[in-house]
C-alpha cells in the first residue's frame, strides 16, 4: 500500500477519536486526503512591528516583547487575563478571556515572546484579544517568521483542537515523515516546464507550510493547473469518445418538417435560427449520437427550432421529448405546440408530476406503445416508470435547473442514446462553456426576431410609487398587461407568500375598477389554480400578474409590455435579465421597471445600472461575472459532479483557458495516452472514470 492511502487515524497527533471527525467533517480518511486539504489563505508571519507602529486599521500585527505583569480582572464569574507585553518602544495589553486560568500558568512573566493578533484601540489605548502566542525561543516547529497557512475548519473540529493552526500542525508532521518519493509528478515534463510550474513535491511543501507569499503563489498556481488541465484532459477525452457513440440516423427531412416549414410557420425565421437548424440537422444525419447546448438571449426564438428538431425525429419515426424546469412552463409549452402538432397529425403528451391516475396510466401507456410522438413535461418525465417505445431526441430548455444527474437518467431511456438538445437562455461564460459544458458541441442564436423594440429599463424609488401605477394603468387601458414580480425573500415560503400577498391586496385597493383584472400566482399553489391563472394571463382576461419567480423563465405573453420587479435590488443580475426577457416580445414598446427601497448598496446599485444601460444578455453575463465574488455564478458551486478543490471557474479564468489548451495540444500529440511520459494523466482518467460512470455518457 502506498503511503499517502495509510488510515489518518495512524499519524502522531490524530487517533481514533480525531479520526473519527476528520472524516465526518472534512472526508479526510488518509494522509492522502490530508495533504490535499490546501489552505484558502495565509497570514504572514514574516514582519514585525513595534508597538508604537501599530495602527488603528483593524489589520493583524506580529509584535516580539517581554511578557510584563500578568492581572486577572473583571467579576469573579467572568474574570479575564490582562497582561502586558512590552518592546523598547511602548507596550500593548493582551487580553483573554476564556481559557484563563489555563493560560495563565502557561506563560511566564519576563521571558520574551511572539504575539500575533488584531489589535482593538479601547479608552485610549491598544490591547489585542485573544493573540497567538508563542516564547520566541520556541525550538518546536513554527510558524513565525514565516507565512502561515488558514485551514477553514469546523466547529466539531475547533472542539477536538483541530482548529486551523491544528490542522496546520498534523500537516507538518505529515510532512515531515514523507518522502520524497511519496509525492510523484504526475504532469508531464513539457508541460511544467511550458507552463512554468512547480514541482509537485515541491508545491505541496509549499501550499503548506510557504517561505514567502510568491512561494505560495507558486504552489497554489500549481495546483490550481493541475486540477483544471486534469478536468480538461477528461473532458475532451469524454468528447472525443463520445464522437464514436452511435445515434440514431435521421436521414430523412420528410412530410411533418416540411408540412410545419412551408404551411405553419408564423413567420420567417430569422438567419440565426436557419443557421443553427442547419447544425442540428448535420449532427442528426451524422450517425452519431448529438449533444449540443443552444444557448439564445430570451426571446430569441429557441421553441420553434426546439419543435422543428422533434419534427426531424418524428419524420423518422421517432419520438421526441420536451422537458421543461417547471410544471408552469411544461403546460405553456404543450398549450402552444399541441395545436400546430395536431395539424400535422401527431400526438403530443403532457406529463407532469401533478398527472395522477387514470389519466396517468393511459399516458405512460401511450407513451410506451408509441401512440403519443411527442412528450412535454418536467422531469416527472425521467422518472424510473416512464418508458418510450423509441425515443430519439431529447431537449431539455432552461437547462441550468437541470442537474447532471437528471439528464443521465434520460440516457438510459433508450438502449440507444437519444440526442440531446440543451438550451438556456442564461448566456454562459466562456470558462463554464469550457468546463462544465466542455463537452457538448455550442450553437448560438445571436440574433432578435426582426421588429423588437429594445425594452426600457428604468429604476424607481419606493417614493415614486404612485406615478408608477398611474403609468401602469395608462398601458393597461392602451390593452396591454402587466406583470408585477415579488422576490424570494426569506427563508420560508410562508413569509415570502405573506409578502407577495400583501403586495397583490395593496394592487388591489389601487386598482380598483372593472378595467383592471388581477391575478396572483406563486409556487405554493395547486398546479391546476397555477395554470387557471396563466391561462387567465395568457388570454388577456386578466391584465395584471402579480407573482413570485414562477414566472422568471420562459413564460411567453406577447401582449405584456411592463415588467415592475418590487425589492429589485434582492434579485442577481442574471435574473433581472430573465425577468425583463418577459416583455419584450411583441411589437409594442416594452418597459422594466426596477422597484428599490431609499438606501441601497454599492453592488446592487450596480447591479440596477448595468440593467439600465444594457439589454445585451452576453453583457449581462460579463458584468454578472465581474461583479459577483468568486463561487457565486450559478453552475460554479454546484455544477452537477464538478467539484473543485483549489481552482475557481470565476477567478480562474485564465488558468481554465489556458489548461484547455495544454489539453488540447496534448491529446493532438497523443490521442490515446499511450506514450510513456504520460502514463499517469492515463492512470488518472481512469480512476475518474469509475467515478464518473454514471452520468459521464450524457453530459
Ligand atoms: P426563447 O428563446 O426565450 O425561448 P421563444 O421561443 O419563447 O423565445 O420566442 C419568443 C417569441 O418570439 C415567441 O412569441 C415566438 O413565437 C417569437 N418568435 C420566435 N421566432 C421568431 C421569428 N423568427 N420571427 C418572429 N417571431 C418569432
Ligand atoms: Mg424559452
Amino acid at each position: 500500500m502506498h503511503v499517502l492511502e495509510t488510515s489518518i487515524e495512524y499519524l502522531k497527533g490524530v487517533g481514533p477519536q480525531r479520526a473519527e471527525v476528520l472524516k465526518k467533517e472534512l472526508q479526510i480518511f488518509t494522509f492522502g486526503d490530508l495533504l490535499n486539504y490546501f489552505p484558502f489563505r495565509y497570514v504572514d508571519r514574516t514582519q514585525l512591528v513595534k508597538v508604537n507602529d501599530i495602527t488603528d486599521d483593524d489589520s493583524y500585527v506580529q509584535l516580539r516583547g517581554t511578557l510584563g505583569s500578568m492581572r486577572l480582572a473583571g467579576d469573579p464569574s467572568r474574570k479575564r487575563l490582562v497582561a502586558t507585553l512590552e518592546d523598547d518602544t511602548g507596550y500593548v495589553e493582551l487580553v483573554w478571556f476564556k481559557g484563563v486560568r489555563w493560560i495563565k500558568d502557561a506563560l511566564k512573566t519576563g521571558k520574551e515572546y511572539i504575539v500575533f493578533g488584531r489589535p482593538q484601540f479601547f479608552r485610549g489605548k491598544f490591547s489585542i484579544p485573544h493573540p497567538d502566542i508563542q516564547l520566541a525561543d520556541d525550538p518546536k516547529l513554527s510558524v513565525a517568521g514565516k507565512l502561515e497557512a488558514v485551514y477553514s475548519t469546523t466547529e466539531k473540529l475547533t472542539l477536538r483542537g483541530l482548529d486551523s493552526k491544528g490542522i496546520g500542525r498534523l500537516l507538518r508532521t505529515l510532512i515531515e515523515r514523507l518522502d520524497p518519493h511519496d509525492l510523484d509528478e504526475n504532469l508531464p515534463p513539457g508541460i511544467l516546464a511550458r507552463h512554468k510550474l512547480m514541482q509537485r513535491e515541491e508545491a505541496m511543501f509549499a501550499i503548506h507550510i510557504p517561505e514567502s507569499q510568491q512561494d505560495a503563489d507558486r504552489a497554489v498556481r500549481r495546483f490550481k493547473f493541475e486540477e483544471l488541465f486534469l478536468l480538461q484532459l477528461g473532458i475532451l477525452r469524454l468528447k472525443h469518445g463520445r464522437e464514436s457513440v452511435k445515434g440514431f440516423p435521421f436521414p430523412e427531412l420528410g412530410e411533418y418538417f416540411n408540412t410545419y416549414f412551408k404551411v405553419h410557420l408564423p413567420f420567417d425565421l430569422t438567419s440565426a435560427q436557419k443557421r443553427v437548424l442547419k447544425e442540428i440537422r448535420k449532427d442528426l444525419l451524422a450517425g452519431k449520437q448529438m449533444n449540443r447546448l443552444l444557448q439564445g438571449d430570451v426571446g430569441s426564438g429557441k421553441t420553434v427550432v426546439a419543435l422543428m428538431a422533434m419534427l426531424m425525429a418524428c419524420d423518422n419515426g421517432f419520438q421526441a421529448c420536451l422537458m421543461a424546469p417547471t410544471e408552469i412552463l411544461a403546460q405553456q409549452h404543450f398549450r402552444n405546440l399541441r395545436e400546430p402538432l395536431s395539424k400535422l397529425g401527431l400526438q403530443t403528451a403532457l406529463f407532469t408530476g401533478s398527472i395522477k391516475g387514470a389519466t396517468r396510466t393511459t399516458l405512460l401507456k401511450a407513451l410506451k406503445s408509441g401512440v403519443a410522438h411527442i412528450a412535454i413535461g418536467t422531469h416527472a418525465l425521467i422518472e424510473e416508470q416512464v418508458e418510450f417505445r423509441n425515443l430519439g431526441l431529447v431537449v431539455i430548455d432552461e437547462q441550468h435547473r437541470f442537474g447532471v444527474a437528471q439528464r443521465a437518467e434520460l440516457w438510459k431511456k433508450s438502449d440507444h442514446p437519444p440526442h440531446v438538445l440543451v438550451m438556456t437562455a442564461t448566456p454562459i461564460p466562456r470558462t463554464l462553456a469550457m468546463t462544465v459544458y466542455g463537452d457538448l458541441d455550442v450553437s448560438v442564436i445571436d440574433e432578435l426576431p426582426p421588429g423588437r423594440k429594445p425594452i426600457r429599463t428604468e429604476h424607481r424609488f419606493e417614493s415614486a410609487r404612485l406615478k408608477v401605477f398611474n403609468f401602469l394603468k395608462q398601458e393597461i387601458r392602451k390593452g396591454r398587461q402587466v406583470y408585477i414580480v415579488y422576490p424570494l425573500i426569506h427563508e420560508s415560503e410562508k413569509l415570502d407568500l405573506k409578502n407577495l400577498m400583501e403586495g397583490y391586496e395593496a394592487i388591489s385597493r389601487d386598482f380598483a375598477g372593472d378595467e383592471f383584472r388581477i391575478g396572483v400566482l406563486h409556487g405554493q399553489m395547486k398546479s391546476e389554480d397555477k395554470d387557471f391563472e396563466m391561462q387567465r394571463f395568457a388570454s388577456g382576461k386578466s391584465n395584471i400578474l402579480v407573482s413570485t419567480m414562477v414566472v422568471e423563465v420562459g413564460m411567453d405573453v406577447s401582449n405584456a409590455t411592463v415588467m415592475v420587479i418590487e425589492n429589485a435590488e434582492r434579485f442577481g443580475l442574471s435574473q433581472l435579465h430573465q425577468l425583463r426577457g418577459r416583455v419584450g416580445r411583441g411589437a409594442d414598446q416594452s418597459y422594466c421597471i426596477l422597484m428599490t427601497g431609499d438606501k441601497l448598496g454599492d453592488y446592487a446599485r450596480q447591479r440596477i445600472r448595468a440593467m439600465c444601460d444594457t439589454n445585451d444578455g452576453f453583457r449581462i453575463a460579463e458584468l454578472d461575472l465581474e461583479l459577483r465574488g468568486p463561487g457565486d455564478i450559478e453552475g460554479t458551486r454546484q455544477s452537477g459532479g464538478l467539484e473543485l478543490r483549489i481552482a475557481n471557474l470565476v477567478t480562474d479564468q485564465k488558468i481554465v483557458a489556458e489548461t484547455r489548451e495544454a489539453a488540447q495540444s496534448l491529446l493532438s500529440e497523443d490521442p490515446d495516452l499511450r506514450h510513456p511520459k504520460n502514463f499517469r494523466l492515463r492512470q488518472h482518467l481512469q480512476d475518474k472514470r469509475k467515478e464518473a460512470i454514471a452520468w459521464s455518457r450524457i453530459s
